[in-house]
């Protein structure tokens, strides 16, 4: 007797899909339970995880892999499984997931992209471009045209806005067209179809109509497999908290991002840190009828620890002492704006459904006139990997979900749900 034999993932094409991603290995079945729920007709990623959270949380893409395809197979789900190898930066990331079975490969370039060119004055501009000049001839012919698009938007390729495509993108495009060929090269040699995703999500300011097309035009002459770009959108989308924004602006910027990716592909628009955004999923199913994927990741790990709260207050008080001691040196890299004093400390909390209703649900107002948030979930977010690999909490964590593990599916079953059902609702 051996282990089941594992389902083959496979690349979802132009299906609407949602990728669940789950740091601890446990949430699958919680995950495929909401998809019969919602019933929605949108396709899932089950393993899903980037080489930073796999850092992070001391796993790797053959773990992540076999944990979600068992999780499947013990919830009975028959269809279809992509799985995404999220935020690529070197052929290194694409080699060990690729041999791990990944299908739909991220390729994040941000580490090329000058994140402040938005702020550049003319001279300052033509003094960068004069240094990348010799990597990016290929902005010449786009300068000058005119793009109409079917919304009645005209994108304007003039002189300043190539001039700021290329000096914020055009390294960024050679990297990622670079590590397309890679991604190529190394699923042909295994023999396995794959799909490629574009993110240019982690950056400070939105991706405009302009940078878009000239993006993706080129990737896609230079022989990229784009199933879909994920850009950065108007707006704020913070961890572990709902759109910050104008839902109405942004519905007018997505039929606009959806045009384009009608006119150069078809592709999908994806959105990342998706998780918990469910004033905006009618706008996106709408805007790009149905063409689109939504990441989530840390939202899975948040409801694991609802599971604690419920089963082992104890365990919770300490997971929560623990984040706050972490907090700070921990949403480095994360856009959150929650500051401990936002949230009471355990010691203050003398009712476990308070303190939990604090940690994983309650808004509050920011300080410094930065709005609302909910600081709870983005401490107890941004601290997901000192908890899981600290010796005594992530195996402890590990033994509350296993040990409730029909709690846990429920929590999921019904989290997700919410959410497929308003992607649903713009279909
Ligand atoms: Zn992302």
């Amino acid at each position: 007797m051996g282990e089941p034999a594992l389902p083959k993932c496979v690349p979802l094409g132009l299906s609407p899909s949602f990728g669940f991603g789950d740091r601890i290995g446990l949430a699958t079945p919680g995950h495929v339970e909401a998809l019969r729920r919602s019933g929605s007709g949108i396709e899932p990623i089950f393993p899903q995880q980037s080489i930073r959270e796999m850092v992070r949380t001391g796993r790797n893409p053959a773990g992540v892999m076999k944990d979600a395809l068992l999780g499947s197979i013990l919830a009975g789900w028959t269809g279809k499984i992509g799985a995404d190898a999220d935020h690529l930066k070197t052929p290194e990331d694409v080699d060990v997931t690729s041999a791990a079975g990944f299908t739909f490969f991220t390729i994040d370039p941000s580490g090329s992209v000058a994140a402040h060119a938005d702020d550049y004055d003319e001279a300052t501009l033509r003094d960068r471009f004069a240094q990348v000049v010799a990597e990016v001839e290929w902005i010449r012919p786009y300068q000058g045209r005119s793009i109409p698009l079917p919304t009645g938007t005209t994108i304007e390729l003039d002189e300043p806005a190539c001039l700021r495509a290329a000096v914020k993108y055009g390294r960024a495009v050679n990297h990622a067209v670079a590590l397309a060929d890679h991604i190529r090269r190394v699923s042909e040699a295994a023999g396995r179809e794959y799909e490629i995703e574009l993110s240019v999500d982690e950056t400070e300011q939105p991706t405009t109509l302009a940078e878009h097309y000239i993006i993706v035009d080129q990737c896609i002459a230079r022989g990229m497999k784009l199933v879909s770009l994920a850009p950065r959108y108007i707006g704020d989308f913070e961890k572990g908290v709902d759109y910050k924004g104008d839902v109405v602006a942004l519905e007018r910027s997505l039929e606009d991002h959806a045009a384009i990716a009608g006119l150069l592909g078809p592709y999908k628009l994806s959105l990342h840190s998706g998780s918990d955004k469910l004033s905006m999923y009618p706008s996106l199913s709408r805007a790009t009828r149905g063409r689109f994927h939504v990441k989530t990741a840390g939202t899975s790990y948040l409801e694991a620890l609802r599971v604690v709260a419920r089963h082992d207050e104890a365990l919770f008080r300490r997971v929560v002492d623990f984040a706050r001691s972490r907090y700070d040196g921990d949403k480095a890299t994360y856009h959150v704006s929650a500051t401990l004093a936002s949230a009471p400390p355990p010691s203050e909390v003398a009712d476990v459904v308070e303190l939990e209703r604090q940690y994983l649900e309650l808004w509050s107002e920011v300080p410094a006139g930065r709005g609302f948030t909910r600081p709870g979930r983005q401490i107890l977010h941004c601290t997901f990997g000192s908890t899981l690999t600290d010796p005594t909490l992530g195996p402890a964590i590990r033994e509350v979900l296993v040990r409730n593990a029909s709690t846990y599916d429920e929590i999921l079953a019904d989290h997700f749900a919410r959410h497929l059902d308003a992607l649903r609702s713009g279909l």
